[in-house]
């Protein structure tokens, strides 16, 4: 097996006539962990519902294991990705657990019933994203953050190869978001899970991503290790901020702080 697992190639996608993704290439080698990074509205969701088949690219192609993705079966792309989209609206009265085990769907033969072992996966998935306490609950009655936690337990039970994520802790707390993150973040370095998620924090993004892939109206900007983004002018081009850039004194990554107005010196 070739070692990249997804291969993006001049790729352009947006919303009735309007073009929002202008010409992306990237690809991404197994096991990677990528953050997605960029000002509101660069493009990063459209970019994630292009390649996880929300949104048909107008021109481009994405590669999946080598194979059209668009030219898959939904079924196939369900058995390789799995996606957490951004604020999952759920309105029925679903168990967490019921939710968590749609996971196992793209896995279970026609006419199949689930397994043991489908049932031993979908309890792993609610132990590791700390969700085994809410299995009984319903979903609409979580707390965002609980529930943000139950759709990634749910994506992990799919057992991906690929797994996307927008903004997934953007509802967690810190212990929460970090807790995920060291998750997803073994998960990639054990298992060899490759990972593409929307970052807003770029603090999380530099501290836990292999590379980051800086988006800005549509376009990369610049791509590369979190080192070789987030330096303060590239950082203040893009979201026209300003920022000082240390390093934080335990991991030796970057580290990215706001400067307030009356701060700021000409
Ligand atoms: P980001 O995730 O970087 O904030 P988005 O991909 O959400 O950016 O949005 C990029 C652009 O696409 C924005 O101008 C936004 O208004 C537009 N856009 C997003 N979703 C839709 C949609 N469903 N229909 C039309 N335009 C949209």
């Amino acid at each position: 097996m070739s070692s990249m697992i997804l291969e993006v190639k001049n790729l352009w996608a947006g919303y009735s006539n309007r073009e929002v993704i202008k010409g992306v290439d990237f690809s991404v080698n197994r096991g990677e962990f990528i953050g997605i990074i960029g000002p509101n509205g660069a493009g990063k969701s459209t970019l994630i519902r292009a390649l996880s088949r929300v949104l048909e690219p107008s021109q481009g192609s994405v590669s999946l294991n080598g194979k059209d993705l668009h030219k898959m079966r939904l079924s196939e792309a369900a058995l390789i990705t799995a996606v957490v989209p951004q604020d999952t609206l759920i309105v029925f009265e679903f168990l967490v657990r019921d939710i968590v085990s749609l996971g196992r769907i793209p896995h279970i033969r026609k006419l199949g019933k689930e397994t043991q072992e489908d049932l031993d996966i979908v309890e792993d998935c609610l132990g590791l994203t700390k969700t085994k306490e809410l299995a009984d609950r319903f979903i609409n009655e979580l707390s965002a953050g609980e529930r943000q936690r139950a759709i990634i337990a749910k994506a992990l039970a799919q057992e991906p190869q690929l797994l996307m994520l927008d903004e997934p802790t953007s509802h967690l707390d810190i212990s929460h978001q970090t807790e995920i993150f060291d998750l997803i973040k073994s998960l990639s370095r054990d298992k060899g899970l490759t990972v593409i998620a929307v970052l807003h924090d770029l603090n999380l993004a530099s501290e836990y991503c292999d590379r980051l892939i800086l988006m800005s109206e549509g376009k990369i900007f610049r791509q590369g290790r979190p080192e070789q983004v987030l330096d303060y002018k590239t950082i203040e081009a893009v979201y026209k901020t300003v920022v000082v850039v240390g390093k934080n004194p335990v991991s030796g990554k970057p580290s990215v702080f706001p400067v307030p107005e009356g701060q700021r010196r000409q």
